[in-house]
């Protein structure tokens, strides 16, 4: 490595250019792991129905699905308003869209999906489910304001699902625009942009007056065509949750973005505990339709209850094994909730590392300054042992908030306050996710406590 020019020690992570470098110079062969193939490995493990393994000659490009994160205020809701705005012109139809949660645009005859809400709660929230159901995320930046907080936690999610990222400098029409300022910000939290000899897409936009817009989509069908994401259209359709109510009129309403093969009216759902039949479905133009191809998003009736946000949906062949096996995940719901059964926590990490259970640490730190957050960060990571690292995912300076337990949850880290504390809902919300936190007033003590963790000897009163 430091022939590479690189100092770095046992825990220091690689990125995957280095380790293709590194092993080539050494002559070994490695294989990198894509967490993408993760998660949809732990969404077929919930999967229930004909296993169907596509063949590649089955698979077919499908329309990425894009999430639209960034700094409250850079311009987020404008950008998806626009771009869904131009959809409605094109279509004949001229007709009024419905808000069900996603929509799709045409762009030189290519769909592309969006996640209309934007923020990354929602995409969190999924994810903590352990539903992947973004491919892309454009990351908003205001030219006039910078790199800010939540544009550093929207950089830090994306990240964590491996997802990869646009950045729109947006709001360029203004007179006090720094886009080289974003650019310069940027790539002090790892993102190059390409005219600087990195590999991060830059688009400078302004959502207002409507300008590079197509530039911006133009991008977005590049990186989706880079990344191959294709799915089988001739197979029962999986997908999952986006949105769901319980409408007065009709009943459990969900919005579905099916993500491989199709989905049609009279088909068996199974959604977590949550089982039903396809009455009609209603796209984005609030028009009924009868068959949904993967990347569509399409509001759907028939489910006997409401699905949660996020939930993976799977169609069967049959209904009445649909209900059965709702039926079954309910009861073990019931039972999982008496047992009441935790996420990783110090005082049982010692022995899930035993197990093997646990190989990575990983943490969130908040803290009232950023000098304690960098020496907490120095120091946790070097308690880092040949069986368990620690990964410090994200770090910010404030009160613990809910994206914060979303992001734990999300990654099953730990989160760490160092003089700052949870709010109220953040609180509430990091006990019914089982999130763990801990408070700290003293480096010292937060390090002894972690180290102690790690190796079995934590206080059990703790
Ligand atoms: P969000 O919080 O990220 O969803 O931001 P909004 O889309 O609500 O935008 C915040 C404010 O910035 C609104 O007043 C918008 O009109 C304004 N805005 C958004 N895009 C632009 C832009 O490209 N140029 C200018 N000048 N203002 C913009």
């Amino acid at each position: 490595l430091m022939g590479l020019g690189l100092m770095a020690n046992l825990n220091h992570p690689l990125d995957e250019d280095t380790l293709i470098m590194l092993a080539d110079e050494i002559g070994v062969r490695i294989n990198i792991k894509d967490t993408d193939h993760v998660s949809d490995e732990q969404e077929k493990e919930k999967r229930v129905g004909p296993k169907i393994v596509d063949k590649a000659a089955d698979l077919q490009l499908r329309p990425p699905i894009i999430t639209v994160m960034g700094h409250v205020d850079h311009g987020k809701t404008t950008l998806l308003d626009v771009i869904r705005q131009s959809r409605v012109a094109e279509s004949e139809a001229g007709g009024i869209t419905q808000h069900i949660g996603a929509y799709q645009v045409f762009i030189n005859g290519k769909k592309i999906t969006f996640i209309d809400t934007p923020g990354h709660e929602a995409f969190t929230a999924m994810r903590a489910r352990g539903a992947q159901v973004t491919d892309i995320t454009i990351l908003v930046v205001a030219a006039d304001d910078g790199v800010m907080p939540q544009t550093i936690e929207a950089i830090n999610h994306a990240k964590a699902a491996d997802i990869p990222i646009i950045i729109a400098i947006n709001k360029i029409d203004k007179p006090n625009a720094q886009p080289d300022r974003v650019k310069q910000e940027l790539t002090e939290h790892g993102l190059v942009p390409e005219d600087w000899g990195g590999d991060t897409i830059c688009v400078p936009i302004s959502a207002l007056k409507e300008e590079n817009i197509n530039e911006l989509l133009e991008m977005v069908l590049l990186v989706a065509e880079m990344e191959e994401i294709k799915a089988n259209p001739n197979r029962y359709a999986e997908g999952i949750v986006i949105e769901s109510e319980l409408d007065k009129g009709r009943g459990p309403v969900a919005t579905l973005l099916v993500k491989n093969g199709t989905m049609r009216i009279g088909d068996a759902l199974l959604a977590g505990p949550v089982s039903g039949r396809v009455r009609a479905m209603i796209d984005d133009k609030g028009e009924r339709i009868n068959e949904a191809p993967p990347a569509t998003p399409v509001e759907i009736l028939g489910f006997s209850d409401v699905p949660a946000a996020g939930e993976f949906v799977e169609v069967l062949p049959d209904e009445k094994e649909a209900r059965a096996v709702a039926e079954e995940r309910k009861q073990a719901l019931h039972q999982q909730d008496i047992q009441n059964e935790s996420r990783i926590s110090l005082e049982d990490l010692y022995e899930q590392i035993q197990q093997g259970k646990v190989k990575e640490l990983n943490v969130i730190i908040k803290a009232d300054v950023n000098g304690s957050i960098e020496a907490l960060k120095g120091s946790l990571t070097k308690l880092g042992t040949e069986e368990v690292t620690v990964n410090i995912i994200h770090t910010g300076v404030g009160a613990i908030n809910e994206t914060d337990v979303d992001l734990a949850s999300a990654s099953n880290a730990i989160i760490i306050g160092f003089n700052v504390r949870p709010n109220t809902n953040a609180r509430k919300y990091a006990e019914k996710e089982k999130v763990e936190l801990r408070l700290y007033r003293v480096i010292y003590k937060a390090i002894e406590e972690i180290k102690d963790a790690m190796a079995g000897l934590l206080d059990p009163e703790l």
